[in-house]
């Protein structure tokens, strides 16, 4: 089937921002209906942005209306699965220093950056030149929900040190980004709570298609991308959940993952490392939230965040925002169903689980 020009529905928003999508239909004779004739709606979704295709069941999206709690079995595979960790992990306070790599002394940040209860050191195998691992608070297992903003306004003020130190080290040096994976369902193989920044030389396959986009964008319009999207959503409605002075919260209309959330960082500062103390705390305040969101909302209690950051030592605002998507994952029961199958690894075309429509409604009284 080709995706014609004609059958595209497009809702316009402000500036060049256009919400395209396309509707098809599919009949099967379902079982589950007598062998009746069953039409199910299948929507593709275009990015305003970067073009990036997803799908939606209509059908199966609309049902799920709430997100049940993840249940008894969850609970105590879960409590089995931190009790086992807990008896050798590397990141509760009373192994780090023994057994996590320290700083090389040219980069001159002693050997961990400790920032309150946050503690940042070297990943023991890299995949960038320049990648950290920080361990958020002495706990061995926090609940998604449960995370505190202090935490990561700590976790966000010792990367900004790590980033600052390496582009003084080296200039070239000035793509940062802060990730996290959390829990084994979203590849991350320790069970206490962690997350990972990385620094390179060339910004990520994601990062430069935003930074190359959003400068194209406002190269065409004068105007934007990030404020024009925001008003766009605002207006809409349907997919808007929260707004303050410092950050928004949006559905994404077409997103990479399950229970999808954009948020955008709305102050003109595209360089983490020129945030305050302020601007950390309330990127924290905003973080924590969404992730009680998720649980309460969403049920839930794995999920995957990336934070795609503007250059070292350069103001894009004029046509970027900081801005930051995150994701759900399967709950970790001892035989859980991988969420990530051909479409997404192998087509780029990611099948949402439930609208993005859905999702804002949800989760919008959590924040
Ligand atoms: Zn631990």
């Amino acid at each position: 089937m080709s995706k014609t020009k004609e059958e595209i529905e497009v809702i316009k928003g402000k500036g060049n921002v256009r919400f395209e999508k396309l509707s098809r239909y599919a009949k099967i004779r379902s079982p589950l209906e007598k062998f009746e004739v069953v039409e199910q709606e299948i929507e593709f979704r275009k990015d305003p942005l970067i073009n990036h295709w997803s799908r939606i069941n209509k059908l199966r999206a609309d049902r799920v209306k709430q997100a049940s709690a993840p249940g008894e079995n969850f609970e105590t595979n879960l409590q089995t699965v931190v009790e086992n960790s807990a008896k050798k992990c590397f990141f509760c306070p009373e192994n780090l220093t023994s057994y996590t790599p320290k700083f090389s002394e040219e980069l001159g940040l002693g050997e961990r950056i400790t920032v309150g209860d946050f503690n940042l050191f070297p990943n023991l195998y890299v995949f960038s030149q320049y990648h950290a691992v920080g361990t958020l608070g002495n706990d061995h297992f926090t609940q998604l929900d449960k995370f505190t903003p202090k935490i990561w306004q700590e976790a966000i003020e010792g990367s900004i040190k790590f980033f600052k130190a390496v582009h003084k080290y080296d200039t070239n040096v000035k793509y940062p980004s802060i990730n996290f994976n959390f829990l084994p369902p979203s590849a991350s193989s320790i069970i206490h709570p962690h997350i990972q920044i990385i620094q390179d030389i060339k910004p990520t396959k994601l990062t430069e298609k935003l930074l190359r986009k959003s400068q194209q964008y406002t190269n065409e319009t004068k105007s934007n991308y990030w404020s024009d999207l925001i008003a766009s959503e605002r207006k809409l409605g349907e997919r808007f959940i929260v707004e303050n002075e410092f950050m928004t919260w949006l559905a994404t209309f077409s997103p990479m993952g399950k229970n999808e959330l954009t948020g955008i960082v709305t102050i003109p500062k595209t360089d983490i490392s020129t945030f305050t103390k302020a601007d950390s705390r309330d990127l924290a305040v905003g973080l924590t939230k969404a992730f009680k969101a998720l649980y309460h909302a969403r049920g839930a209690t794995s999920i995957n965040m990336a934070l795609y950051l503007g250059p070292i030592g350069q103001d894009r605002s004029d046509d970027y925002r900081i801005n930051l998507k995150i994701v759900s994952r399967p709950n970790l029961l001892p035989n859980y169903t991988g969420d990530i199958g051909f479409m997404e690894l192998l087509h780029y075309e990611p099948i949402a689980a439930a609208s993005p429509e859905n999702i804002a409604e949800t989760v919008r009284k959590y924040f």
